[in-house]
């Protein structure tokens, strides 16, 4: 499998079909925090939030924010939102994805995110089941994720990721 391709595509978080991942197998929910939960322009979790976040964990799942932003920025969404976290977290690399799913299996792991360069291409080496969401807001992004985009851009481009669903 093509390290870039995520499992599915969907427009939001809200869009994903969380009983079917669990009928699936899957048991513990990563995700990314900016431009997947919400823009980085918010800094707590809002209703919507709140909702997937009580519908994921009534359904058996259990939610953790992974996030290469800052501490004090995931800190605050998470603790108010309930759940644990990992800043700094340097996506796609192996390290903080192996550490914070130690007690689960990789093929009961979901990975959720924005980015391919990061999230997607982390949560498929560690043969996690990726899902792709598209941006919340790309407001405010930083300099090296508007680089990521326009290389992002290219490879959902030539691979019709998003045409595909
Ligand atoms: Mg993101």
């Amino acid at each position: 499998m093509r390290l870039f391709i995520p499992n599915e595509y969907h427009k939001t978080i809200h869009d994903i079909d969380l009983l079917k991942l669990y009928d699936l197998g899957k048991r513990l929910i990563l995700t990314d925090l900016d431009n997947t939960l919400v823009g980085y322009d918010i800094f707590l979790p809002t209703a919507e939030i709140i909702e997937f976040k009580k519908n994921a964990e009534k359904i058996g799942f259990k939610l953790i924010i992974i996030s290469n932003n800052r501490e004090n920025r995931v800190k605050k969404f998470a603790d108010e939102l309930g759940v644990k976290y990992v800043h700094k977290a340097r996506k796609p690399l192996k390290r903080n994805y192996r550490k914070i799913s130690s007690e689960y299996k990789n093929n009961e792991v979901v990975m959720i995110g924005d980015q391919i360069l990061t999230d997607i291409i982390g949560g498929n080496r560690m043969n996690f089941y990726t899902i792709l969401v598209d941006v919340v807001n790309y407001n405010n992004e930083k300099f090296g994720t508007k680089i990521n985009r326009f290389i992002e851009r290219k490879i959902l481009r030539k691979y019709k990721i998003k045409g595909e669903k």
